[in-house]
């Protein structure tokens, strides 16, 4: 979904993961600065566990879009099963997955698409 709003064009585009039984809404929308990020930092993503909603910053680049995605499932996980990883852990877990991710993906799981 492609909409101009207030002269700036935005993107929000919406799917839906499912992460340990629990369906959430990732929506791809323009984040500004929050008083929840430091220094005034534009966020990368932020989840609501309440809402079961991801938002994923629709600036970034398509790999650093799918590092943060991984990195808000790490969160959940992390706070779903109490793993106690905290950010610098999901972070570095989510950057490690992502790139190997990206890397191998194709390959992973092209075998699987050809039996359809
Ligand atoms: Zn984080």
């Amino acid at each position: 979904m492609s909409k101009t709003r207030g002269g700036l064009h935005t993107t929000k585009k919406v799917q839906q993961i499912n992460v340990l039984g629990k369906t959430y809404q990732v929506v791809y929308r323009k984040l500004a600065p929050s008083k929840l990020t430091q220094k005034g930092r534009i966020p990368f993503g932020r989840t609501n566990s309440m809402t079961q909603t991801v938002l994923i910053n629709s600036e970034l680049c398509e790999e650093q879009r799918f590092d943060t995605l991984l990195h808000e499932v790490l969160h959940i996980m992390d706070e779903d099963m109490s793993l106690r990883l905290g950010e610098r852990n999901v972070t570095r877990l989510g950057s490690g997955l992502a790139g190997f991710l990206i890397q191998h993906c194709d390959k992973l799981f092209r075998s699987k698409e050809k039996k359809h």
